[in-house]
């Protein structure tokens, strides 16, 4: 204890970067007896995303949601090591990965390198902006813990600040428009909680100000969820609108200021109109771009000149045009969407083959052994050739490892008031349905793939604490 991590000179070294739904599908699965397993990730814990939406609000507590990824290796039978820290560089030639420590405690970034026998890039994706100015500077994205935590204060400041008296007509108006740029499935799920918010807390507790408030949801393509079934887009859309949320579709922004957004309106003559809307809070949702590390390995990858989304990998997930290296999740390209339930089903496939793999090797080392011992006529030839025909045959049937092939479960997403959309795979076909039964499937659903027992018992408590008490909406 307290001695630094000494690698087993006898077993591969197994680097794994990020702690998100792929990575740590791939740690839960794996037998880390096999391999010296080295985690490397600037977040020292695993974030169940589906419910971040809540945390924005208070409904949920954010740390209900995080699993301490320490706590999750603890669990594994063979020791395996946590840095905290950001890999940089990934060189696939000396088989090394250069990793910062940026900890405030040091005062100053440290750079160290790790070597590496296999290595598995997990580290998800970064928040698109489309270069579009102003972006980056003002408004809220809705990823990581931080940013759910930003967006909680800035709604209460919002609300105090247009609270004050003494100030405009407009710009209280302006102070009390929540704007969200991206109807996808993320911008939808936060524009419901936000509703639910003003109408289960803000609106009892600070009336005054309440006929003020307006969420308005922007989005540039024809309809909201494109991903889902057009019964479901209706439904959404319909409901959205009984909530009182203001959709604006076939609506691009343009840029953003600290105080308002531009954007064009494609008018259904084909014209195109212009407008200024004045905002408090922007959330920013418009989906995923590639992290500067997957950016430059693509680059420096000859292989992977044709991709742009991410790293192009094969059916057994390598990433092609590299020796040794995997990847998973969002900053894979493997055909699928860009969904923790891919990268989990990712991650838990790399674990079987690479279990496989080790068994592979211990077995291949067995028959050899044998095999010397034949040779030199040492032993009982005819029961050590029994043995090398059984070992055969296991090795014949591990090594047939089928490719990866995503098993879609279905789609969920919470829309406000209670009610969800789901489109799941039924018996043999599709069942599309909305509404409040759903929301009590969408909450059993998530509650069931909540990482922990102590997870799940944590979230169960913030539902009822809210139902009970309401939301908090002390300011921290
Ligand atoms: P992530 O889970 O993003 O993890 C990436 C990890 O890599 C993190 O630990 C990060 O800290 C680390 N990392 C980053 N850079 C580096 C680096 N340079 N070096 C080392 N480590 C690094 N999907 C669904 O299927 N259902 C849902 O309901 C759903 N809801 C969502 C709600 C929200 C608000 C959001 C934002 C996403 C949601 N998603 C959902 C999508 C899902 O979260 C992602 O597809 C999933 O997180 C991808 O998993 P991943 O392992 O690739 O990346
Ligand atoms: P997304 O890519 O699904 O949607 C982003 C939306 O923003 C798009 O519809 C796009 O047209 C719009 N957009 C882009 N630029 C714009 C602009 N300038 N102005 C206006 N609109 C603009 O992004 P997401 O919702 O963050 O989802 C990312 C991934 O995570 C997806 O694969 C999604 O399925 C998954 N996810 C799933 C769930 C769920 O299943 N409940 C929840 C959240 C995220």
């Amino acid at each position: 204890p307290g001695e630094q991590f000494v690698p087993d000179p006898s077993k591969k070294t197994l680097v794994i970067l990020g702690t998100g739904w792929g990575s740590v599908a791939l740690l839960k699965n794996l037998d880390t007896e096999n391999y010296n397993v080295v985690v490397v990730s600037p977040r020292n814990y695993f974030l169940f995303t589906p419910l971040l939406p809540s945390c924005t609000t208070g409904l949920i507590e954010h740390r209900s949601i995080m699993e301490p990824v320490r706590a999750i290796l603890r669990h594994k039978k063979g020791a395996a090591n946590y840095y905290e820290a950001e890999a940089t560089n990934v060189d696939t030639e000396r088989k090394v990965i250069t990793v910062v420590d940026n900890s405030e405690v040091r005062g100053a970034t440290s750079t160290t390198e790790i070597p590496y026998d296999m290595l598995v890039v997990g580290v998800g994706a970064e928040n698109a902006t489309f270069g579009i100015p102003g972006v980056r500077e003002h408004s809220c994205f809705l990823k990581e813990i931080g940013d759910a935590q930003r967006i909680r204060k800035k709604i209460m400041d919002c609300v105090e600040t247009a609270a004050l008296r003494g100030q405009s007509e407009e710009e209280m108006n302006r102070l009390m428009h929540m704007v969200v740029v991206g109807g996808g499935p993320t911008g939808v799920e936060f524009a419901g909680e936000l509703q639910d918010f003003f109408e289960e807390d803000i609106k009892k507790l600070v009336p005054g100000i309440s006929p003020r408030f307006k969420v308005t949801l922007i989005e540039a393509l024809p309809n909201v969820l494109p991903s889902f079934s057009k019964q479901l887009i209706d439904y959404t859309e319909n409901t959205l609108r009984e909530e009182k949320i203001d959709i604006m579709t076939k609506t691009m922004v343009k840029k953003v200021t600290d105080n308002t957004v531009e954007a064009e309106i494609s008018r259904p003559d084909g014209t195109k109109e212009r407008v200024e809307i004045p905002y408090g809070l922007l959330v920013w949702a418009t989906g995923n771009a590639v992290r500067p590390i997957v950016k430059d390995m693509m680059a420096r990858i000859p292989a992977q000149k044709d991709s742009r989304r991410g790293l192009a990998v094969n059916e057994y997930l390598v990433v092609q045009g590299a020796r040794d290296v995997w990847a998973i999740g969002d900053c894979a390209v493997a055909g699928y969407a860009p969904t923790a339930q891919v990268a989990s089903q990712e991650g838990s496939f790399l674990a079987r083959l690479f279990n496989n793999m080790a068994k592979t090797e211990s077995l291949e080392g067995r028959i050899h052994d044998l095999s010397s011992k034949m040779n030199l006529k040492a032993g009982n030839a005819a029961e050590d050739a029994q043995e090398i025909e059984l070992l055969e045959k296991q090795l014949r049937r591990i090594k047939d490892v089928k490719p990866f092939r995503y098993s879609h479960q279905g789609s969920l997403a919470y829309i406000g008031s209670e009610k969800a959309v789901a489109d799941v795979s039924w018996w043999n076909g599709n069942l599309a349905t909305g509404g409040s039964m759903t929301y009590l499937f969408w909450r059993s659903a998530y509650l069931s793939m909540c990482f922990s027992t102590r997870n799940r018992v944590l979230v169960i408590l913030d539902w009822l604490k809210s139902k009970a008490f309401g939301r908090d909406i002390s300011r921290e």
